[in-house]
């Protein structure tokens, strides 16, 4: 039995060429990328790399790109040093009930701060109206974050409209961005959104955990969350993972090459995967937008009557992986606060299921993956019944 990885909104394989890249320089690059000699040079030289592949995936300059530990780093020096920098009484903050625990969580720790937040609710698909937004809007309103790709229904947001919103009432506005899900599968329209800061990591996208990066528009100011010796401009003290940084630039290289054809491909996935599904005539929802309108490579779906965590173990068992809710926090067996957000409740919130694509999967696995699920739904409603 060969393992089908269907978990890739959690963590993704990193590709080969990566791996290979990060072994050399761990082995022969090993200088500190702030020493003066030779060895140091050679290390700056692997990061200064990466920020230019990163910043031309997303249409940014090389210096506004910040190297942090990763997507949940980035949306906490996003978001607490958007609000200490710009700290005042009565200071007002917006956010989504949708977004990850990474910034949700830093906006109730900034609530017990002082600070006032506003957390906007969601469509039955998982969507923010921009009108929600401009209603909530305050003359105090400094920072608003909004995710662009939601990693558990693959729902997008229409950061567009919420960034001509934003900025038509007060400029000053600091719109921040979680785009961890939707960088190299959807384009990031920094210009167009009107975007401050956007958050982005590189396990996502076949890079390793612990190298993500915020991107901080020029003229931008924050306050940094750690002292230390002043790396990453004075945003982000501590010495680079400079292996980890150089793969992530590569993974975002690699992405990027033909990534409307891949996209396209691992759309195609995530459409055989639900058509097969659908036409079985199993009891089963979609949850979030209709597949075109959602990102590429997420699906979620609920089969009604059966616990997700049964399902998912049955499946594994087979060597699927897949996750029920969001694998950042599905150890915990609260429901999901994305569906709950969208109003699924009950039987149908119990019975969720993630599925998420890659380009390294392919459609054998795929259709052989939508058949055990099928086959899985229904040994387990007839025992049930
Ligand atoms: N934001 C979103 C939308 C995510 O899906 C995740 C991870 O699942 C994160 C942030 C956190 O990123 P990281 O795992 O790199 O800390």
């Amino acid at each position: 039995m060969t393992d089908i990885y269907l978990d890739n909104s959690a963590t993704t394989r990193p590709y080969r060429e990566v791996l290979e890249l990060m072994g050399m320089v761990q082995a022969e690059i090993y200088g500190n990328p702030s020493s003066m000699h030779e060895k140091g040079l050679a290390a700056e030289k692997l990061i200064r790399e990466a920020r230019r592949q990163i910043s031309a995936m997303i249409g940014g300059r090389d210096q506004e790109i910040v190297f942090t530990s990763g997507g949940t780093e980035a949306n906490n020096l996003a978001v607490k040093g958007a609000a200490f920098r710009y700290r005042r009484k009565d200071a007002h903050l917006i956010t989504s009930a949708i977004e990850h625990p990474s910034v949700l969580n830093c906006f109730r720790f900034l609530e017990q701060e002082g600070f006032k937040v506003s957390y906007l609710p969601v469509s039955d698909k998982g969507i923010v109206d921009p009108d929600f937004v401009k209603s909530l809007i305050k003359k105090d309103t400094i920072l608003i974050s909004i995710m662009h790709a939601n990693n558990e229904t693959g729902s997008i947001q229409p950061l567009e409209e919420i960034g001509r919103c934003i900025k038509k009432i007060n400029p000053e506005i600091l719109f921040h961005i979680d785009a961890v899900q939707s960088f190299t599968r959807l384009p990031l329209k920094l210009k167009e959104w009107q975007a401050d800061l956007v958050s982005l990591s590189a396990h996502k996208i076949h890079g390793v955990k612990g190298a993500g990066c915020l991107w901080i528009k020029q003229g931008v100011k924050l306050q940094p969350l750690l002292d230390g010796g002043g790396q990453e401009k004075g945003l982000r003290a501590g010495t680079e993972n400079v292996a980890a940084i150089a793969g992530f630039g590569l993974a975002a290289k690699l992405s990027g090459e033909n990534q409307n054809k891949k996209m396209a491909v691992v759309g195609t996935f995530k459409k055989s995967f639900y058509r097969t599904i659908h036409n079985s005539g199993i009891n089963c929802i979609l949850n979030g937008p209709l597949l075109e309108e959602s990102a590429p490579h997420i699906i979620n779906l609920s089969f009604p009557g059966l616990k997700s965590e049964v399902l998912l173990h049955s499946l594994e068992e087979q060597g699927i992986y897949v996750s029920a809710g969001s694998a950042c926090h599905s150890r915990h067996p609260e429901p999901s606060h994305v569906l709950s957000a969208m109003g699924l409740s009950g039987k149908t919130l119990e019975g969720a299921l993630r599925f998420s694509f890659s380009v390294l999967n392919n459609e054998k696995e795929v259709a052989a993956a939508a058949e055990a699920t099928i086959n899985t739904v229904r040994h387990l409603t007839a025992l049930i019944r």
